[in-house]
């Protein structure tokens, strides 16, 4: 495999705070090439959205590593964490997590207005991803006028606005009626092709898993995979 985009070695993620610890990553390993797809799947509560928040860096593991392009990425202090993960990695969750009082060009260009790009060239760019994502005629509207699908359209544009390297995606399509859903993932995995951006799509669907490149499924806190 060429070098990895994103790799997590040995991840272990204990949750103390409870009455009892809860061992959720018992050792993940896992490789993401530039361009692959993955499917991660897994009943509710076995840890995939803790797994993706330590690939993302948002938490950090008790033990383990994750690397960004080879370089150890969890091990960052927080503020260079941020920046590494603002121009490396995209993000989709379940709930769009757009910014109501804000329209959509402009939850668009926030990440690149974030890394300091001029606003006329964010605006500019955000309004080519908004009408990639078929959202031309909307990118005035603010998400509280848009439909869900739209909404979840506009995070996916969000996410590859700034090019990244790798999206981590948290059950993406799981608020979401069928041909929609399957209408999103159509989506990514077009941006996926055009873009050679790398995706790790977490999922209740086996069918729209199988559509990736590799699927595991993530069971007792390690990757299996299927
Ligand atoms: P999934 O995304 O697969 O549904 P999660 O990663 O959200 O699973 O959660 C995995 C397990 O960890 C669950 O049993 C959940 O109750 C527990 N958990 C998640 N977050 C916390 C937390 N902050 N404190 C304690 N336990 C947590
Ligand atoms: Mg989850």
């Amino acid at each position: 495999m060429s070098k990895p985009v994103l790799e997590s070695r040995g991840l272990w993620r204990t949750y103390t705070g409870g009455p009892e610890a809860v061992e959720v990553l018992r050792g993940v390993d896992l490789q993401v090439a530039p361009g692959e797809q993955i499917g991660i799947l897994g009943a509710s509560g076995s840890g995939k959205s803790t797994l993706l928040h330590c690939l993302g860096g948002l938490d950090e593991a008790d033990q383990g590593e994750v690397l960004l392009n080879g370089e150890a990425f969890s091990a960052l202090p927080e503020a260079r964490r941020c920046h590494v993960r603002n121009r490396h990695l995209g993000f989709i969750y379940q709930f769009h997590h757009l910014l109501a009082e804000f329209t959509a060009l402009e939850n668009v260009a926030m990440p690149l207005l974030l890394r300091r790009i001029p606003i006329r060239e964010a605006r500019q760019r955000a309004r080519q991803m908004l009408a990639r994502v078929g959202l031309a005629k909307r990118v005035s509207h603010k998400p509280s006028e848009l439909s869900g699908g739209e909404r979840q359209r506009t995070a996916v544009a969000r996410a590859l606005v700034s090019n990244p390297d790798c999206v981590l995606a948290d059950e993406p399509t799981g608020n979401l009626d069928p041909g929609t859903a399957a209408g999103i993932y159509e989506l990514m995995l077009e941006l996926n092709r055009e873009q050679g951006t790398s995706f790790i799509i977490v999922t209740h669907d086996p069918g729209l898993a199988q559509r990736m490149d590799r699927v595991f499924q993530l069971e007792e806190g390690v990757l299996r995979a299927c």
